[in-house]
Formats: structure tokens, sequence, C-alpha cells
């Protein structure tokens, strides 16, 4: 299978062409296509999978053609939500959104803690329509009204078992609260423990179930 059979618009392809990706993972293969038809998708994915693209494709896909339909003018909203345990796994996220998306006019940005704060709320005042965040500075971002996640219509979880050991169950689910009710979500995790499905239980309507 090649990625044009996954009917992904040409401003992707292109970008993959130039990554060198010809064929899509056995992740890619199956999410993709259930995320371009909007399931809520239950995903058992390691790293090294291609777990990231599995995701950010079709999320850059299904804005980018919400963007081409729309005359909406005025600020940017933030329209997707990643969510993601670590700083490293934040930035690969980031660079993979921006490669991939880099011929959508989608923007992205990434925010995580222990850095200074303000090259972040400058991205986020300039405008993006994807953010990739760790849940604490995401919450402190949210505290100081830098971000808002009214607009909110794709959202995924990545990593959730590692959120869970590293015990941010409670600032994911505070999340959680503020997203609208009507959004797509998009959950991976390496295991499936039952805290893991319990919490997926909560967050996800009538999920398709991907595994590799
Ligand atoms: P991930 O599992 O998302 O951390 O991805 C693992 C690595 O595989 C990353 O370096 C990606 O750039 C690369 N990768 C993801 N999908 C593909 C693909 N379809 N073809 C070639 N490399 C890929």
């Amino acid at each position: 299978m090649t990625f044009e059979d996954l009917n992904l618009i040409e401003p992707i392809l292109k970008a993959l062409k130039t990554e060198g990706y010809t064929n899509p993972t056995p992740i890619q293969q199956k999410s993709i296509p259930l995320i371009l038809q909007k399931k809520d998708l239950l995903g058992c994915a390691q790293t090294g999978t291609g777990k990231t693209a599995a995701f950010s494709i079709p999320i850059l896909q299904l804005l980018h053609e919400q963007q081409q339909n729309s005359d909406q003018r005025g600020p940017r909203k933030i329209k997707a939500l990643i969510l993601t345990p670590t700083r490293e796994l934040a930035l690969q996220i980031g660079e993979s959104l921006t490669s991939y998306g880099k011929h959508t006019g989608l923007k992205s940005t990434v925010v995580f803690g222990g850095v200074s704060q303000h090259p972040q709320t400058t991205a986020l005042k300039a405008g993006i329509d994807i953010l990739v965040a760790t849940p604490g500075r995401l919450l402190d971002l949210m505290a100081q009204k830098y971000v808002h996640l009214n607009s909110i219509e794709m959202f995924v979880l990545d990593e959730a078992d590692r959120m869970l050991d590293m015990g941010f169950v409670n600032d994911v689910r505070k999340v959680l609260k503020v997203l609208p009710e009507k959004k797509q979500s998009l959950f991976f995790s390496a295991t499936m423990a039952p805290e893991i499905i319990k919490l997926a239980n909560t967050i996800l309507v009538n999920p398709s179930q991907v595994e590799v």
C-alpha cells in the first residue's frame, strides 16, 4: 500500500514525498482512514511504529479541508489539541506537524514546562490551529488565559499509559473538563491496563479500535 491509496490530499502527499516516506506503516494504514471518517479511535501502539504520523496526517488533512471550505477571517482558533507526557515527545510531534503540514498553511505550536513561557505565549498570541502540549504547562497557560480551548474539534491523548505513570491523570481530567463535548477524540497507549481502559471510556464515544 502507498500513501496515495489512503486518499490523502496533494499538499500532504507532496510533503510526505519530501520526507522520503513511500509506504504507510501498519498503524497508519489502519488509523488514517478511520480518523478521516471522523471516528473516535482507541489505538494500541508503541513509539517507533509511526504513531505520530498516524494521527498528525489525518488531523492536518481534516483541518486543511475545513479551512478550504470556509471563508472565516479573523484570528485563528485552536481546533486540535494533542496532549503528550514529555517535552521530547511534544517537540517530536511539533516537528512532524510542521513537516507534514508545510504545504497546508496550518499553524501549530508546542508548549511544555521547564522553560520560559514567553516564546510560547508569543506563538499563541500570533494564532495557531493545532496545539501540542504537556499537561502542567497547558493548565498554567489556560489559567493565565493565554490558551482557550472552546473551539477544539479534535483531541489526541498520546501515550496515555505514560501519562498515568507520571501522575498526570488529574491534570488530564482538568483539561478534558473544558473541552467542548462535541469533538473527535483519539487515544493512544502502548498498553491497555484496566485504568487505561477506564480513562479511555471517559473520553471516547463509540471508538474504533486499532492494534499493531
Ligand atoms: P513514531 O512511532 O511516531 O515515533 O515514528 C517513528 C519514526 O518513523 C519517526 O522517525 C518517523 O519519522 C518515521 N516514520 C513514520 N512513518 C513513516 C513512514 N510511513 N515511512 C517512513 N518513516 C516513517
